[in-house]
């Protein structure tokens, strides 16, 4: 494959220090793109703003540096899309395929809950605001029928985006744009064509699909790496007080990631160079290794590096 052919991607959100968990997410698009000649692009997703944690994208981007990560072009910042996203809302509205939307949080309590656990949206204000409502959010008018894609991890997914989740949201009532829009735009825009990340995301994927179809984007190729289990089966996350990733050992670190993934890295990488890793995967990267599961428990053999919790 010819460089330019492949353009992969890492997008973290800017809510606290990387981790084991995303470092998987970070390597693992980065390996792909590398060992098939593909260029890998970083954004900072800080379209939410209220959850963005000032200095975590920076603290990020010196993370990726430290574990030889380099990035093709600049990094790219969600809170300069703006302009982008509002436009295609507008477009998307223009065509009936977006509106406005009045319901309260507890307007919506009482509805069933999708597989993410939040509610399915009854589509109360589909057809007009209810007398004197207030537009408060916008959503996506879901298009009936299966949205599916074959993810080259797990395998075949599909979900009946309009009945499973409902008609979503793409302008929140805080005023910030949702992620799914923003993800799919952001994508397209810097000429995505393999989005490889973490299985959590998997649920939303159906969603951007139908979004890609609304507004004539081109689908990406998607992979779901596994997420990774602390000792209570939970994902790595602040949530779960995964501690940041360890920055002496970065070698012997992404030997971990790469075992994580199922790659056969030899004896004697974890303690050789960033540099001699990168040239390992280069040759040997099998994205058909990858266990095919959402998530996965690891235990760090490096004290003090992974899963230990604070
Ligand atoms: N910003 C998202 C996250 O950190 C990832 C988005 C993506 O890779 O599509 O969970």
């Amino acid at each position: 494959m010819n460089r330019g052919e492949y353009v992969g991607r890492f997008a973290p959100s800017p809510t606290g220090p990387l981790h084991f968990g995303s470092l998987v997410a970070a390597a693992g698009s980065f390996w792909d793109a590398r060992a098939r000649g593909g260029q890998w692009r970083v954004r900072i997703e800080d379209v939410d703003g209220p959850r963005s944690v000032p200095g975590a994208g920076d603290g990020i981007l010196r993370t990726l540096e430290a574990f030889g990560l380099e990035w093709d072009g600049p990094v790219v910042w969600q809170h300069q899309r703006t302009d982008a996203y509002r436009g295609a809302l507008e477009e998307l509205a223009s065509q009936g395929m977006a509106y406005p939307c009045a319901c309260s949080r507890k307007d919506l309590e009482g509805a069933p809950l999708a597989r993410d656990g939040a509610r399915i949206y009854s589509g109360r204000c589909r057809d007009g605001l209810p007398p004197g409502g207030r537009p408060r959010a916008w959503r996506f008018r879901v298009p009936t029928g299966l949205f599916g894609f074959l993810d080259a991890v797990q395998g075949p997914v599909r979900e009946n985006v309009e009945k499973e989740v409902g008609d979503f949201i793409l302008l929140r009532a805080d005023g910030c744009f949702a992620y799914q829009l923003a993800v799919v735009l952001d994508d397209a825009a810097a000429g995505v064509t393999h989005v490889v990340r973490g299985a959590d995301l998997l649920e939303s994927t159906p969603r951007q699909v139908a979004l890609q179809a609304s507004l004539g984007l081109v689908e990406p190729i998607f992979a779901h790496l596994p997420v990774v289990l602390n000792e209570q089966g939970e994902k790595l996350s602040k949530q779960t007080r995964a501690p940041a990733v360890d920055l002496r050992q970065p070698a012997s670190v992404l030997t971990e990631v790469l075992a994580f993934l199922g790659q056969k890295p030899p004896a004697g990488l974890a303690s050789g160079t960033v540099k001699a890793v990168h040239e390992w995967v280069l040759e040997h990267w099998a994205l058909e290794r990858v266990p095919r599961q959402r998530g996965l428990p690891w235990q760090s053999p490096i004290s003090g590096v992974g899963l230990r919790s604070r």
